[in-house]
C-alpha cells in the first residue's frame, strides 16, 4: 500500500473551494474571513473545475464565506460538476440562511450533500456567537426538510466553542436526523483569526476550549449516530483549499501557490503543502455521494479508501 498511496499523494482528490469570502454573518472565530470580496467570473471558474478533474479531483466541496450570497453562479457550478464533469461527489457548506427551496428543486439532483452549520440552538448563543438575526433554528429545520424532499444528504457541522461546549442539542440533532454531524474544536488559523491584537479581522483566542472539554461534549452525545467529532489534530492541515484567487493555501501559513489557471494544477500543488494522512484518518475518502435514489439516510454511502 506504501508505494500506491505514495504515488497518489499529489492528486488532489477532495478539493475545498472557497470562491467567495464574503458573508451574511460575522462569527467570532471564522477562519476565512472577508479578507478580500474578489470572485471569478463562471467562465474561469468552470476552467478551472475542468483542470482539477483532469488532475484527478472527485469530490468539491463550495464553501465562503457564504457561497449562497451568488445562487446564480454556485448553481452553475453544481450542475457544471456534476453532469459535465461527472465528479462523485459534489457538496456545499453554508450557514443556512441563504438556502431556498426553489434553489434545491433546481439543483438538487447534481448536488450529493448540503453540509449546514449550526452552533447551537439557542438562538442568544447564536447572537454572541455572531450568526444571530434570530431565525437560525427555525431556517435550519426548513433547509433539513427540504434537501429530505429533493433528494440532498443533510449534514450538520457544528464548531464547539467556549459558547456551547456545555450544551445539550441532543434531542434537536436527533429530530434533524442529519447523516453526519460533524462536530469541530475551534481552531486558531495564523492570518484569518489568531491576532488578539487586531490585526486579523476575527479573534477566536476567546472562544478556544481544553482537548478535554471538545470531548466532554462528544462523550454527551455520542449517541449520535452520525457523530463524527474531528478534534484540532486533525483538522488544521489536512483541507486542500482553493481560495477565491483559484489558488491553493498553504496549510501551515506560507505563501499561497500561483493560481492554477497562470501555472496548472500540478505546478500549483508541488508549491503548497497539506496533510493527506489526515485527511485520510479523519475520514475524508468515505460517505461521500449519495447511492442512487436515495432521498435520505444514514451511513449507507460508498466507501472510496483504497
Ligand atoms: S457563517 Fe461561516 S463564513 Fe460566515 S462568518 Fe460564520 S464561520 Fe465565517
Amino acid at each position: 500500500m506504501g508505494t500506491t498511496y505514495g504515488m497518489l499523494l499529489k492528486v488532489p482528490v477532495s478539493v475545498n473551494y472557497h470562491f467567495t469570502r464574503r458573508c451574511n454573518k460575522a462569527c467570532g472565530f471564522c477562519f476565512h474571513t472577508a479578507t478580500t470580496s474578489h470572485i471569478e467570473d463562471l467562465p474561469r471558474q468552470k476552467q478551472a473545475l475542468q483542470l482539477l478533474a483532469r488532475a484527478g479531483m472527485r469530490k468539491i466541496n463550495f464553501a465562503g464565506g457564504e457561497p449562497f450570497l451568488y445562487p446564480k453562479q454556485l448553481g452553475a457550478m453544481v450542475d457544471y460538476c456534476k453532469r459535465e464533469l461527472r465528479l462523485e461527489s459534489v457538496s456545499i457548506v453554508t450557514n443556512g440562511s441563504k438556502v431556498t427551496e426553489s434553489f434545491l428543486r433546481q439543483h438538487g439532483a447534481n448536488l450529493d450533500i448540503l453540509a449546514v452549520s449550526c452552533d447551537s440552538f439557542n438562538e442568544a448563543t447564536n447572537t454572541a456567537i455572531g450568526r444571530g438575526s434570530g431565525d437560525q433554528v427555525a431556517q435550519l429545520y426548513r433547509v433539513a426538510a427540504w434537501c429530505r424532499a429533493h433528494g440532498v444528504r443533510f449534514k450538520l457541522n457544528t464548531v464547539v466553542n467556549r459558547l456551547n461546549a456545555g450544551e445539550d442539542m441532543n434531542a434537536h440533532v436527533a429530530a434533524l436526523r442529519p447523516f453526519r454531524w460533524k462536530c469541530f474544536q475551534v481552531l486558531l488559523v495564523r492570518g484569518e483569526n489568531d491576532d488578539p491584537a487586531g490585526a486579523t479581522l476575527r479573534n477566536a483566542h476567546k472562544f478556544t476550549i481544553s482537548d478535554a472539554e471538545f470531548e466532554g461534549f462528544c462523550e454527551r452525545h455520542r449517541g449520535q449516530e452520525g457523530l463524527v467529532p474531528e478534534p484540532n489534530r486533525l483538522m488544521a492541515k489536512s483541507y486542500l483549499i482553493l481560495d477565491e484567487y483559484l489558488r491553493f493555501l498553504d496549510r501551515t501559513g506560507r505563501q499561497p501557490s500561483e493560481p492554477i489557471l497562470e501555472v496548472g494544477v500540478e505546478r500549483a500543488l508541488e508549491s503548497v503543502y497539506w496533510d493527506e494522512d489526515a485527511f485520510v484518518e479523519r475520514g475524508g475518502l468515505y460517505d461521500w455521494a449519495k447511492p442512487a435514489g436515495e432521498t435520505e439516510g444514514c451511513g449507507g454511502g460508498k466507501e472510496l479508501y483504497w
